[in-house]
C-alpha cells in the first residue's frame, strides 16, 4: 500500500492529507499523455505523477508540468480540427492517454459559442461580444469538463470510487461520469442546495452524502475522509486528483480561440467559485501563444463573483494580496465557496493582465439571467447571472472596453436554479379555453 505522506508533512501535522492508493499504482509509472510530472506552483519542486496535490517541501499547490508538442504549429492545429467534436481534440496537451477518445467517457466540451449582438446592444458593447455556453455539456454544467481529465487519473492510478466536495453542479458530474466509466461514486454536497442540483446529483445511482454544513465544511470533511481508512481507494476528483481536474478548465481557453479563428480574445469574463477555472483559462492561453497555436497579444481577464460571497472581488478592490474567508449568502450557490483555494492566484492574473475582480447582488444575478434569456435565448444557472450582471458593471465603471473582442462565460444550466427565477417568472395570463378570455385578458 503507498502512502503519499512524507516525514516533512507529518511534523507539519499535515498527516491528514495522506493519500493512499490502491496496490495497483504502487511502483509502476503511470503516464498520462504529454504529462511529465507534478510542479509546485510556489517553489517549483518536481514529483512523479501521482494522487498528490500538495508540496512535501512548501505545501504549495500541485500543477502538471508537460512535454508539449513544440515545433510544428500548423501539424498540430490540424491535428485538432480533424479530431472529435469534444474536449479530447485537445489530448496532446491535456494529461490523459493517448487513446482517450475510445474510452467510455461523457465527452463533454466544444460547446457553442454564441455571438451575442442582441445583448452587447444592451451593453453598450460597439466590440464583439460571445457567449461561451456552457449549459451545453452533458450533465448542463462546465464541470463534465474537469471530470472527464480526473477520471482518467483515477483509472491510471487504479482508483475504483470517485469523490468530490461539491457546491452542486460537480457532484452531478461526478455521478454521471462514474456511471458511464464503471465506476463506483459516493458524491458530498452541503445538504440545503437547489433541487434541480441534489436530484441530479442522485439519479446516476451513486451515493449521495448532504452534510448539515456549508460547502466550505463539506470540503473540510473531504480533507479530513482523504486520510482516514474510511476514504481508503477514493479519488476526490477535486482534493487528491486535483492538479489533473483543474487542467479540464484549460480546454475553455482552447475552445475558444479555435472558436475565434484560432485567435485570443481581448477580454474574458470568468465565474469566480475556488478560483481553479479561471486561473486554468490564464494557463490555457498562454500554452496556446507558447505552442505558436495563437499570435501573442495581450488579454485581459476579468473575475466575478456574487455580493454574497466576493472574498477575492473584495480583497481586489482593497489591494490586498490575503483573500480573507468569509461565509456565503447568495442565490449564486455553485460559486459560493467562502475559502477558495485559488483566490490569491486569481488576483495576481486579474492585475498581471489588467483586468479586475467585481461583485453583483442577487437582485442584480436574477436581472442578469433574465437580460440574456431575452436577448440570446440562454437561460443560464445563477453563476451565468453572476457573469453577465458584472460584465454590464465592469462596462459602467469603465474597467471594460465594450470596443474590443470579449468573452463571457456561462457555466451552467438556468434549468439547475429555477428557484432563483421562479418568483418574478411565469404565466403572462391564466384563462379559460376560449377567445373571448383571451380578449379580455387584453392579449392577441
Ligand atoms: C464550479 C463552478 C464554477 C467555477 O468553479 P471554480 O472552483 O472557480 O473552478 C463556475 N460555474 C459553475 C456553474 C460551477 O459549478
Amino acid at each position: 500500500m503507498a502512502r503519499y505522506v512524507t516525514g516533512k508533512m507529518r511534523r507539519k501535522g499535515l498527516a491528514f492529507m495522506a493519500v493512499q492508493t490502491p496496490e495497483k499504482s504502487t511502483g509502476a509509472s503511470v503516464s498520462l499523455g504529454p504529462a511529465a510530472a507534478l510542479s509546485c506552483r510556489e517553489c517549483g519542486e518536481r514529483f512523479p505523477l501521482g494522487p498528490i496535490f500538495a508540496c512535501e517541501a512548501c505545501f504549495g499547490p500541485l500543477e502538471i508540468a508537460y512535454n508539449l508538442p513544440t515545433g510544428d504549429p500548423e501539424g498540430l492545429r490540424k491535428q485538432i480540427e480533424a479530431g472529435p467534436k469534444n474536449i479530447w481534440r485537445y489530448a496532446p496537451l491535456l494529461p490523459v492517454p493517448a487513446d482517450v477518445a475510445s474510452k467510455p467517457s461523457t465527452n463533454p466540451g466544444y460547446t457553442q459559442l454564441v455571438k451575442a449582438d442582441r445583448l452587447a446592444r444592451e451593453l453598450g458593447v460597439t466590440g464583439s461580444l460571445h457567449i461561451k455556453d456552457d449549459s451545453g455539456n452533458p450533465t448542463h454544467s462546465f464541470k463534465d469538463r474537469v471530470v472527464a481529465i480526473a477520471v482518467e487519473a483515477a483509472r491510471a492510478f487504479g482508483f475504483t470510487t470517485l469523490s468530490c466536495s461539491s457546491t452542486g453542479n460537480l457532484a452531478g458530474a461526478v455521478g454521471a461520469a462514474a456511471a458511464r466509466a464503471g465506476f463506483r461514486s459516493c458524491v458530498f454536497i452541503p445538504h440545503d442546495l437547489e433541487q434541480g442540483k441534489v436530484v441530479m446529483a442522485a439519479v446516476y445511482g451513486g451515493e449521495l452524502v448532504g452534510i448539515e454544513g456549508n460547502y466550505d465544511d463539506v470540503n473540510r470533511f473531504c480533507s479530513e475522509l482523504i486520510g482516514d481508512p474510511l476514504g481508503e481507494g477514493w479519488g476526490f476528483v477535486n482534493v487528491n486528483l486535483r492538479p489533473y481536474y483543474g487542467e479540464g478548465s484549460k480546454t475553455l481557453a482552447y475552445e475558444i480561440c479555435e472558436q475565434l479563428g484560432w485567435e485570443l480574445p481581448d477580454q474574458l469574463v470568468i465565474p469566480i467559485a475556488s478560483g481553479s477555472q479561471l486561473t486554468k483559462i490564464d494557463k490555457g492561453l498562454k500554452e496556446l501563444i507558447a505552442l505558436g497555436l495563437v499570435e501573442d497579444k495581450p488579454y485581459r481577464i476579468f473575475g466575478a463573483q456574487a455580493a454574497g460571497c466576493s472574498p477575492v472581488s473584495r480583497a481586489f478592490q482593497e489591494g490586498h494580496d490575503v483573500v480573507r474567508p468569509v461565509k456565503p449568502d447568495t442565490i449564486a450557490k455553485s460559486l459560493a465557496i467562502g475559502n477558495p483555494a485559488d483566490g490569491p492566484y486569481v488576483l495576481d492574473i486579474a492585475r498581471r493582465t489588467g483586468g479586475a475582480v467585481d461583485d453583483v447582488d442577487d437582485a442584480q444575478i436574477v436581472d442578469a439571467i433574465k437580460l440574456l434569456a431575452r436577448t440570446e435565448g440562454i437561460f443560464a444557472e445563477t453563476a451565468g447571472g453572476v457573469t453577465v450582471g458584472v460584465t454590464r458593471k465592469l462596462i459602467e465603471k469603465g474597467l471594460l472596453d465594450p470596443s474590443l473582442t470579449t468573452v463571457v462565460l456561462n457555466t451552467g444550466d438556468g434549468l439547475k436554479t429555477l428557484d432563483a427565477v421562479a418568483p418574478t417568472t411565469g404565466p403572462t395570463a391564466t384563462i379559460r379555453p376560449s377567445l373571448d378570455a383571451f380578449r379580455d385578458a387584453g392579449l392577441g
